[in-house]
């Protein structure tokens, strides 16, 4: 069986088709034939495949810039390698944000300006995790360009997989205690309390089920779901964790 990547285009690498092993093998033997890099076994979670289709394209590269020099655009193996640790970094903020209840894939969502997020909106992965979101909202792409010397050239021409689906977890209500605030992990609404004020904190919280009951987009029953499940039972976890504070 073909591996996922190989319904992508040839011309581009891109780090979200393949596991953490993969990775982290990819890193440490680049740059070498698939033959050199395979020889003494596979670790678990790395398939012969990928290892041919990533370290064999790149080593192919290679042959053909040494064989023919300017003829050949690529941008190199530290162009790809950057590409990788730029992920893995973005796998790790993904983590983070879902050890704080939030979406499993943030780029997927479409973040307005008004901090909303919106789920599969133009300027969103879709499906698939193709971006990464940067501090400021902007989003870069994960992937890059391997038959160019400029490995961010075109990049939205690039093939994006659409067999990928998103698994997220049911949703939780964030309630960030430093920023003292809920986030509708939804949809990224925020409502925000005072320092040591139980009022102003149940006020936010409270505030928080009205943007769960009427949500300014299309995700409503997503939303209403979220509702019940934080709001419908008695629980007080926000006043309680307050209070210890
Ligand atoms: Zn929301």
């Amino acid at each position: 069986m073909a591996h996922l990547s190989s319904a992508t285009d040839p011309d581009y690498f891109e780090p979200e088709l393949y596991n953490a092993a993969e990775l982290d093998f990819f890193l440490k033997h680049l740059g070498q034939s698939p033959e050199v890099a395979a020889y003494t076994g596979l670790p678990a979670g790395v398939t012969r495949a990928a290892v041919d289709d990533v370290i064999g394209r790149v080593y192919r590269f290679q042959e053909l810039k040494k064989a023919h020099g300017d003829a050949v655009q690529w941008p190199g193996v530290d162009a790809v390698k950057s590409s990788i640790v730029e992920d893995m970094n973005w796998r790790k903020q993904c983590a983070s944000v879902v050890a704080k209840g939030g979406p499993k894939h943030p780029s997927i969502f479409h973040w307005n300006t008004s901090g909303e997020g919106i789920r599969g909106a133009t300027g969103s992965d879709g499906g698939t995790v193709r971006t990464r979101i940067l501090p400021g909202g902007a989003r870069k792409r994960l992937g890059i360009r391997l038959t160019s010397e400029d490995p961010n050239i075109n990049l939205d021409t690039a093939y994006v997989a659409d067999f990928a689906q998103v698994a997220d977890g049911p949703d939780r209500l964030i309630h960030d205690e430093t920023k003292r605030r809920y986030e509708c992990p939804i949809c990224a609404y925020t409502t925000t309390y005072k320092a040591d004020n139980r009022r102003s904190a149940n006020m936010a919280r409270a505030n928080m089920g009205h943007h769960l009951k009427s949500p300014k987009n299309d995700e409503r029953t997503r939303h209403q779901r979220l509702w019940n499940s934080e709001y419908s039972s008695t629980r007080t976890i926000a006043v309680t964790e307050l209070a210890s504070d």
